[in-house]
């Protein structure tokens, strides 16, 4: 589903963050040492190549809440920004923190001129983080942060299983108050 708010196009799609051909910028749900492993950042350290860690390694670790941004490599898209969420239970009150990581990832984003950004599902897989929860801090987060908004013309939550997409879905439907 998709929706266009103050000239923000809002998307929720189902699929895997690697195969987003279409946006400049996908987001990492990293590790504090910016290395692969499993989930979001082993698929996209795969499908960058081995010089998306060579260019992670100047920049970590990294702090619960921060972002930053490199080459996407062999990725189809321009940029790579890699942050880091918080993990559920040990870095409260997580929902600010949670808020914080999607802000930063905006903010480095806008830096760059980018105009179309792709968010996996930060911290609800490793890290803990409930889903339904994530996504109402996720949603509010991104309609809060619209009215700043410069270079962004879309952001796209990418979610890995048609369980969480409908969550998502539900969620921005009662947040953003739209219709499919
Ligand atoms: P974190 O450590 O922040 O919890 P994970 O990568 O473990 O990050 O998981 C975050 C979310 O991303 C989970 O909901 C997981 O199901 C989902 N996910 C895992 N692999 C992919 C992928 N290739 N594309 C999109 N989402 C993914």
């Amino acid at each position: 589903m998709k929706k266009k708010i103050g000239g923000v196009i809002v998307e929720i799609t189902e699929g895997n963050i690697t195969k987003q051909p279409d946006v400049e910028a996908v987001v990492n749900a990293a590790n504090a040492q910016l290395r692969t492993g499993g989930g979001v950042a082993g698929a996209i350290h795969r499908a960058s190549g081995p010089e998306l860690a060579e260019a992670c390694r100047d920049f970590a670790p990294i702090k619960t809440g921060e972002a930053v941004i490199t080459d996407a490599f062999d990725l189809n898209n321009d940029y790579v920004i890699h942050c880091l969420g918080p993990v559920y239970g040990v870095d409260r009150p997580e929902d600010q923190y949670l808020a914080k990581t999607y802000k930063n990832a905006l903010k480095i984003a806008e830096e760059n001129n980018i105009k179309s950004i792709a968010f996996p599902s930060i911290s609800t897989g490793a890290f803990g983080y409930p889903i339904k929860q994530a996504a109402v801090t996720a949603l509010r987060t991104v309609k809060s942060s619209l009215k700043d908004l410069q270079s962004i013309e879309k952001i796209r939550f990418v979610l890995f299983s048609r369980s969480d997409y409908k969550i998502y879905k539900d969620t921005m439907n009662s947040i953003l108050n739209l219709e499919e």
